[in-house]
């Protein structure tokens, strides 16, 4: 079993590299290796010479090794999860970095155990047909710092175990976990099926726009998504892209706050609100809204913050300086708009740290910048409506669309008001819970492509119709 220490010697730099901040202190935590085009030509080739043996062991032995690398990954999560703490920011505990961990062991299980077996789609007196699907060839992964770990499982697990290598390029903010958890599970992988190369966007768009990759999963911003497209479009490769996005809450008339409000509180603050699905506008019939505003603040109260490694924090700090000061900019728009912060704003500006107070704002219109821009950070707008088609229209009116929640004590009536949001899951009374068998994706400018379950092995393979 690795310590953390033992864990972070075997990632860092021995010289050079790009400093790695640990958000809660400002200290440099480590250098990271830093790879270039070079290093990325020959990720290609070890890849692409790796790959026909890997596919040919088949999916009862790629299942054992993804088993086996869930086993390795169960001996080190302990340590895995102090270095995610350290590099991103989340508390150990809570919905922290040890949750984290188990995630992916549980994704890697998943991946090994979901069936994907051929189709019969034609069985007639003109004859047989079924639908396969075979692995894609080379997928090539970029992933984002909120859930460095999590997210890079949730690419390179289905990707593997439809007999794919994986070249896999970490966000520059959270390198060491993603090399972390490469060197883990590279203990029962063979050689070159799985190759982390660090390094910044330009690494990242060297990757989009370089013909040997026959896929290309992303999860991060729209804006870099819709680069992707661009870039890829010369070579055709697939896509997954999970984008960002701006996911609206509804509360209905008949919901008992103190009966959601911990649900709604994590579903908003889960990571300090660095969470592609999180719950970030939040729209309470004007009956509600003051109690709802005020359970929010109590379990608000009761939720401490501050670093990750320590074990009372259940919020850390922002993973970055940029991420503060975009939530510090909404916050100061909206106080400026006349918004009324029920608690939190006015960060320590002169402590260590990218530590944003819990935050909550009211009396904001349904146009404020702190509304319709993504904070990405523990800022939640709660803006009141009157009539249920408006809150709807509120909901829809943006072009992003990946998750959504409704909160009612009639779960029957708030499946009728789910189904009239455009997005791509829609919660009752939850919000953000993701399960390795249930897929999830974006709609409008959240992107396209489902992870998880059998739809997310489809989508690192490519399907094959064989006609007799
Ligand atoms: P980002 O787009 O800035 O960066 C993501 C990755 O793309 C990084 O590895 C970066 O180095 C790389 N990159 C940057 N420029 C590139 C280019 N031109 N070509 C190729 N790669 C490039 O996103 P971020 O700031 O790391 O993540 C935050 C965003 O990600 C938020 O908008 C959040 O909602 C979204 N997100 C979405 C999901 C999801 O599942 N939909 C999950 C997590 C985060």
């Amino acid at each position: 079993m690795e310590t953390y220490e033992s864990l972070l010697a075997a990632v860092t730099a021995a010289e050079g590299g790009r400093p790695v901040v640990d958000p809660a202190t400002d200290e440099v935590l480590g250098h990271a290796p830093e790879r270039g085009t070079a290093d990325l030509e020959r990720a290609v080739a070890a890849a692409r010479a790796a790959q026909p043996d890997w596919e040919s062991l088949g999916h009862r032995e790629r299942s054992r090794l993804l088993n086996a690398a869930a086993d390795a990954v169960d001996r080190s999560a302990e340590a895995l999860a102090h270095l995610v703490s350290r590099e991103q920011g989340k508390p150990l505990n809570g919905p922290g970095s040890r949750f984290e961990a188990g995630g992916v062991s549980a994704w890697l299980r998943a991946a090994a155990a979901t069936p994907l077996d051929p189709v019969q789609v034609l069985d007639d007196e003109s004859g047989q047909a079924t639908l396969g699907y075979r692995a894609v060839g080379l997928v090539g992964a970029i992933g984002p710092w909120n859930w460095p770990a999590l997210v890079a499982t949730w690419q390179l697990a289905p990707a593997l175990r439809m007999g794919n290598a994986v070249v896999m390029k970490p966000s520059e903010h959270t390198p060491l976990s993603v090399l972390a958890l490469a060197a883990i599970v590279d203990q029962v992988l063979p050689e070159g099926v799985l190759t982390v190369l660090p390094g910044g966007g330009d690494l990242g768009a060297a990757m989009t726009a370089h013909p040997a990759f026959d896929k290309l999963m992303f999860t991060g911003s729209t804006r870099t998504g819709k680069a992707i497209a661009a870039s890829s479009a010369g070579h055709l490769p697939r896509l997954t892209l999970e984008l960002g996005g701006n996911d609206p809450g509804i509360v209905l008339p008949d919901a008992d706050p103190a009966a959601i409000a911990a649900d709604l509180f994590w579903g908003a603050f889960i990571n300090t609100g660095q969470t592609c699905a999180a719950l970030k506008r939040l729209y309470v019939h004007e009956s509600l809204h003051d109690d709802v505003a005020d359970a929010l603040a109590d379990v608000a109260a009761q939720t401490p913050m501050g670093p990750g490694t320590d074990e009372k924090s259940m919020l850390g700090p922002l993973t970055t300086g940029g991420q503060f000061r975009i939530v510090d900019g909404l916050v100061e728009q909206a106080k400026a708009a006349g918004g009324r912060l029920v608690t939190g704003g006015g960060p320590d500006r002169d402590g260590a740290g990218n530590f944003y107070p819990t935050t909550l704002v009211t009396g904001l219109d349904a146009g404020a910048p702190l509304v319709v821009e993504e904070q990405f950070g523990p800022a939640l707008p709660i803006v009141a409506y009157s009539d249920l088609d408006e809150a709807v229209a509120h909901a829809n009116a943006l072009d992003v669309g990946l998750g959504a929640s409704v909160w009612s004590s009639d779960v029957e009536r708030a499946k009728q008001v789910a189904s009239r949001i455009e997005a791509g899951t829609v919660w009752v009374n939850k919000h953000g819970t993701l399960h390795p068998m249930v897929p999830f994706g974006g709609v409008k400018g959240s992107g396209y492509g489902l992870e998880f379950g059998a739809e997310g092995l489809k989508s690192v393979a490519v399907p094959q119709v064989i006609v007799t």
